[in-house]
């Protein structure tokens, strides 16, 4: 039941890659200037291909080594460019935000937009194993950000999000979808998954105009622009978050209370 040496290795390769990509990405925006409003938006642009040169480094410094699979590992530099293309969102709330205090007048409010990475080595509760395969039996949230966001008509639901390198790679294992949504519902969040426009094709999104944000079904796996119901087969996803009146424990349990799965 032990992961295998390879695995370990690949595990190894993959905590260095995301870390020296989230450190780049860091050390590009302790390094503006932010008083100097043009060279600071500047230098904000052309922070993409600064991690996309990280990257190609990255994949020169690995490549006689087993196990250090880019395929696999590319979802890494995806969610380095969706975390860029949120910050990139929320500058440009601030910048807009602190015109206000200088005495700028805007019609509505600058949203507040805010995206948390989540730390993704997780310890994994209730697993069991059934014919050499581990199952998730709780639920439990396996994401990469969270992301919340606030405008004159109120806040919208804190989405737990899922980076995906492309709508392909898409897939969840049976159950494990429920799980993860049935965890964020708990929360009073709603669950969605990221991938890159597909229309981009060859090159790598730098904003979130690039970015397909969708809420997945459990019942049918359909990709969903509403959060509540899926427009394919009418299955509610989120009928209710914690940022509608109707959430309380006990609705949330005679909701959940029947969901498959429990030990
Ligand atoms: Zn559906």
């Amino acid at each position: 039941m032990m992961k295998d040496k390879n695995e370990l290795n690949f595990w190894k390769i993959a905590d260095d890659i995301k870390r020296r990509l989230f450190s780049r990405l860091r050390m590009k925006t302790s390094q503006i200037d932010y008083l100097n409003y043009k060279g600071y938006r500047k230098k904000f642009e052309d922070i993409p291909d600064s991690l996309i040169k990280e990257w190609d480094r990255l994949k020169e410094e690995y490549k006689d080594t087993p196990h250090a699979d880019f395929n696999r590992l590319k979802g890494f530099l995806y969610e380095i460019l969706f975390y860029y293309a949120c910050l990139k969102t929320q500058t440009i709330f601030l910048d807009a935000e602190l015109c206000e205090f200088g005495g700028v007048k805007f019609e509505e409010s600058p949203p507040w937009f805010e995206c948390i990475p989540l730390y993704d080595v997780i310890p994994n509760l209730h697993y069991i194993w059934e014919k050499d395969e581990k199952k998730r039996k709780v639920p439990q949230i396996k994401a990469d950000f969270l992301v919340t966001y606030v405008d004159d008509k109120g806040p919208l639901p804190p989405a737990i999000i899922e980076v995906k390198s492309s709508r392909k790679a898409i897939k969840y294992k049976r159950g494990e979808l429920n799980w993860q949504i049935v965890a964020t519902m708990r929360l009073g969040f709603i669950f969605q998954v990221a991938y890159p426009d597909p229309n981009l094709e060859s090159t790598y999104p730098r904003s979130l105009k690039e970015w397909e944000i969708k809420t997945p079904c459990s019942k049918c796996g359909g990709l969903n622009d509403d959060f509540r119901k899926c427009i394919k087969c009418g299955a509610e996803i989120f009928p209710f978050t914690i940022v509608d009146a109707r959430y309380t424990l006990k609705e949330l349990m005679e909701r959940l209370g029947g969901r498959e799965g429990r030990l």
